[in-house]
């Protein structure tokens, strides 16, 4: 059975889809079978990993509103499996609001794959709109990465009473698989501040690898490649490897 796991945080730019992308591959390079479903409407993860939009016949949004069948939207990657996105998912949050099961489609559309793939990681959008809840009620777990800055934790109790929301109801057997500190920079007192706030609130729930920001990892996805191919002996190809260990450890 995969295990599903919805990488969100409603802040922009903390690392979701990097690590999208990055823990996928890693998995993927590690023997997993691995599925990346990409349900923000920006696409960042399905261009990451090097799909190109205009070429695509289908996408998560035909999946979701005009009910085509996953499998036949699933592309194949370098090393992983991609159900992409283009900007028409953009649309999908109002349109959803009318179809039947509005928070169960992408639940129902994943279903069928559940021997298929070990590990089936969902990049979100920005937000805590019906794409992302749709996300929750699929997952077996939650990943919220965190970006070491200031105002870190601004949000996250809003994130975490949406979890709670959804446990309450659509999906009472949702976990919260843990924080990820990203974007750490070693230089600054700030990132090691943080980084003890969010440890000392949040004690074991929080990952011990930690993503250190390194410009390498930003540029990977202009190539369409995920770090572990882009530059296999970089720091952040071998710190998402460790990354991936931790997940292994955590759910097989
Ligand atoms: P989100 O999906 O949460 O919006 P991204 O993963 O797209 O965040 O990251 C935001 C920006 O920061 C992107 O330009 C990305 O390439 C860059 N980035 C992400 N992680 C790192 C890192 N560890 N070091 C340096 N740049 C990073
Ligand atoms: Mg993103």
């Amino acid at each position: 059975m995969a295990k599903i796991i919805a990488l969100a945080n409603q802040k922009g730019g903390v690392g979701k889809t990097t690590t999208s992308i990055n823990l996928g591959a890693a998995l993927a390079k590690a023997g997993k079978r691995v599925l990346l479903v990409d349900a923000d409407p920006q696409g960042n993860a399905t261009s990451g990993v090097g799909v190109d939009k205009s070429e695509l016949e289908n996408d998560v949004y035909e999946v979701l509103i005009n009910g085509v069948a996953a499998q036949d939207a699933i592309v194949g990657a370098d090393t992983l499996d991609i159900l992409p996105t283009t900007i028409q998912l953009s649309e999908s949050e109002v349109q959803l609001v009318d179809l039947p099961r509005r928070e169960f489609r992408l639940k129902d559309a994943l279903a069928p794959l559940a021997d298929q793939y070990d590990y089936i990681l969902i990049d979100n959008p920005p937000s805590l709109g019906l794409l992302t809840i749709n996300s929750f009620t699929a997952a077996d777990a939650v990943l919220i990465p965190v970006q070491t800055e200031f105002y870190a934790l601004e949000g996250l109790g809003q994130l975490l009473n949406t979890i709670e929301l959804v446990r309450q109801g659509l999906n009472p057997d949702l976990e919260m698989a843990g924080i990820l500190l990203t974007m750490y920079d070693t230089r600054t007192n700030l990132a090691r501040q943080v980084s003890e706030q969010v440890r000392k609130y949040f004690e074991d729930r929080v990952y011990q690898t930690v993503i250190p920001r390194t410009v390498r990892l930003s540029e990977a996805p202009s190539y369409g490649q995920a770090i572990i191919d882009f530059d296999p002996k970089s720091l952040g190809a071998r710190v998402y490897t460790e990354f991936a260990k931790e997940v292994m450890a955590q759910y097989g």
